[in-house]
């Protein structure tokens, strides 16, 4: 940054730039926008269902029921409390519609 008079160096001084030769000062130019640059989250899509959800277009995976023994359940992920926890994996039965939580 030069002085705009006698094009000498401007320096910071009490807040505004001032000419080491003319004594000319300007204003620092506002560099907050700069700083506020604001960091984009990057969010995780997940198919949250509750009972009422519509079902048929879920995948389908092998699993056992364990109330009619029907080894074909739908399943769905559910984000659980904080975002950078793996997801919780949900089985509902294609028969009887019974729902459990997959543990690991
Ligand atoms: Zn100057
Ligand atoms: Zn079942």
């Amino acid at each position: 940054m030069f002085c705009e008079k006698c094009e000498g160096l401007l320096l910071p001084k009490d807040g505004v730039m001032t000419c080491a030769r003319c004594g000319h000062t300007a204003e620092i130019k506002d560099s907050s926008a700069l700083t506020q640059v604001k960091k984009g989250k990057k969010k995780k899509k997940v198919l949250v269902l509750d009972e009422n959800s519509d079902i048929a277009t879920l995948p389908v995976t092998r699993a056992e029921c364990q109330e009619c023994g029907n080894m074909e359940a739908f399943w769905w992920l559910v984000q659980t409390r904080r975002s950078d926890e793996p997801e919780t994996r949900f089985l509902r039965c294609s028969k009887c519609k019974h729902t459990w939580r997959e543990y690991d």
